[in-house]
């Protein structure tokens, strides 16, 4: 390579995904060095990876940690210049020195700083889902202003953009319609796989009992907790419906979901000829993450090679709404259109905390939720501060109902 390598940012470096991420990156140095790593708190993991890749930033929103962070890199002769507080998340994902940026902060909390990305123009690797559902017309306008290269790494939207033509998403064309993209590449619909979550089984008399650990036992993937619990519920599933709508400019009706027990088909695209594109893969992101790294190039991730001997045989389910609340919940919100998402992610947000903190039984976290939804009137999602506006209405209305009993 002639090139310098790239400068990359990693949002959330010390979860799930961005542990991977830097799994990757690790094996490319002469493709990629880390201009920050950013963190909510967690201080030890943030100082071993500092001390490892050396950044010319590490950001961590807790100030406490923060100086303990200073402290120590000091102590190791570290050059990494440690920044504190949220603005400092939006200060590095938009800094004039960086090529990309990895979106890997959990929840809502990720969306200034991905936004900001997004308006400096960087490659964004999109995992942080929520920011787009929460912030949908405002994010993709953002995208198309600024010309934003923007890759899906949420495995199933990485696989449709793979199965895809060559596409630079958001980049609609004067006199498109409003589903011309799908329309104009001749795809018929879109078939969004599942794994079903753990409880795809389990009868359903005893989900009012499960356990936060029961919840994040995930059979294919290993996660972060809060989109462990989501796939639990599939809200993880629901708010995919969305993001693909978003991505890649689809109405919910071309979007299908199909429950795929194995995880090995990652999506899929059905074009007007009947033709039917797979990605396929062992279930790890390292492979959707080096794929929006490299692309349209190819690199190493480390994923090994995938035993379809060994997997025997792949299955297919309808998914049930009865037992999965959360899917109708989710493309009624996005129907709805405005903050309606907003609302709906939010309401989830704080649901899912609090059934992780054992205040509320699973089965109420659906019902959180819809009552968010039928309470908060739908405004329009023309700001980030009317997204913002939305996102606390929900939280603070969606608190005082768990007060209320688990
Ligand atoms: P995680 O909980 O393991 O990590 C979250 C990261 O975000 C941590 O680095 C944490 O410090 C940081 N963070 C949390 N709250 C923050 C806040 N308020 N401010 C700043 N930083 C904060 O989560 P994860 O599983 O890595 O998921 C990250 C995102 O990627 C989520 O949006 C998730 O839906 C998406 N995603 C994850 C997977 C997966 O396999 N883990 C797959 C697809 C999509
Ligand atoms: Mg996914």
């Amino acid at each position: 390579m002639t090139d310098r390598p790239k400068q990359v940012v990693v949002l959330g470096s010390t979860g799930s995904i961005g542990v991977s991420t830097l799994d990757v990156i690790a094996r490319h140095p002469d493709r990629y060095q880390v201009f920050a790593l950013t963190a909510q708190r967690n201080g030890e993991r943030l100082l071993e990876q500092c001390l490892r890749f050396q950044p010319q930033y590490a950001v961590l929103v807790d100030e406490e940690a923060a100086l303990a962070l200073r402290r120590s890199l000091a102590e190791q002769n570290c050059r990494t210049e440690v920044l504190m507080g949220r603005a400092a998340l939006v200060e590095v994902a938009a800094h004039g020195d960086v090529d990309a940026v990895m979106a890997a902060i959990v929840g809502a909390a990720g969306l200034e700083p991905t936004l900001a990305a997004v308006r400096a123009g960087k490659r964004v690797l999109l995992a942080n889902k929520e920011a787009l559902v929460m912030s949908g017309e405002l994010f993709m306008s953002a995208v198309r202003t600024s010309g934003a290269d923007l890759l899906p790494i949420d495995s199933e939207h990485n696989a449709i953009f793979q199965c895809l033509p060559r596409v630079t998403l958001g980049q609609k064309e004067p006199g498109d319609t409003p589903n011309g993209l799908l329309g104009k590449l001749g795809v018929r619909r879109i078939l969004l796989t599942a794994s079903g979550g753990p409880f795809r089984a389990t009868p359903l008399e005893e989900l009012d009992s499960v356990t936060p650990e029961q919840a994040c036992r995930h059979p294919n993937w290993s996660m972060g907790q809060k989109i462990s619990v989501d796939s639990a519920t599939m809200m993880n599933k629901g708010l995919e419906l969305i993001e693909a709508c978003w991505l890649f400019d689809a109405t919910p009706d071309q979007v299908d979901i199909h429950i795929h027990p194995e995880s090995v088909i990652h999506s899929m695209v059905e074009y007007c000829d009947g033709s039917v594109l797979a990605q396929m893969g062992n279930p790890d992101m390292r492979t959707p993450i080096a794929s929006g790294l490299a692309w349209p190039e190819r690199i190493e991730s480390g994923v090994g090679l995938l035993d379809l001997f060994k997997i025997g045989a792949l299955h297919f389910e309808r998914p049930d709404t009865r037992r999965f609340p959360c899917l109708r919940l989710a493309a009624e919100a996005f129907s709805a259109g405005g903050t309606a998402a907003a609302v709906l992610n939010a309401a989830n947000e704080e649901a899912v905390a609090a059934f992780l903190d054992r205040r509320i039984r699973f089965t109420r976290i659906p019902a959180i939720i819809e009552q968010a939804l039928v309470h908060i009137p739908v405004s329009a999602a023309d700001s980030v501060d009317a997204v913002l506006q939305a996102d606390q209405r929900a939280r603070e209305y969606a608190r005082q109902i768990i007060q209320a009993g688990p």
